[in-house]
């Protein structure tokens, strides 16, 4: 996977998070600084979460640094799930959730791609 992408899935991730945790009106949803990195490089981006949808957040994006396939496969259709079950099923539930409320054509289409759903 190279940075490009990387970026583009985790810009993924932390916009049906947001919209998850914003649409449920979490409590102490706030600003912070989150940082991905994957080999040699690293990007920085700003989340605005509470603390479980950060926690959430960051366990999915920790599977994608540590994803060990050049070209990503779908997470549903990978061979080696790397998520534990209940966290894969929470993530599944916010990408849901986020895919219909957000409506967007390119939204789902990127979430498609991350997770195959
Ligand atoms: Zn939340």
């Amino acid at each position: 996977m190279d940075k490009n992408k990387l970026q583009s899935e985790a810009a993924t991730l932390k916009l049906f998070f947001e919209s998850y945790c914003e649409g449920n009106s979490h409590a102490k949803r706030l600003v912070r600084d989150f940082t991905c990195r994957h080999r040699d490089f690293e990007c920085t981006m700003q989340v605005e979460l509470c603390d479980e949808c950060v926690a959430m957040v960051g366990y999915a994006i920790e599977r994608l640094e540590k994803c060990p396939y050049e070209e990503k496969p779908k997470c549903r259709k990978c061979k080696e799930p790397c998520y534990e079950k209940s966290m894969w099923k929470k993530t599944a539930k916010v990408m849901r959730y986020s895919g219909m409320r957000l409506g967007l054509l390119k939204a789902k289409r990127a979430a498609l791609k991350i997770f195959g759903m």
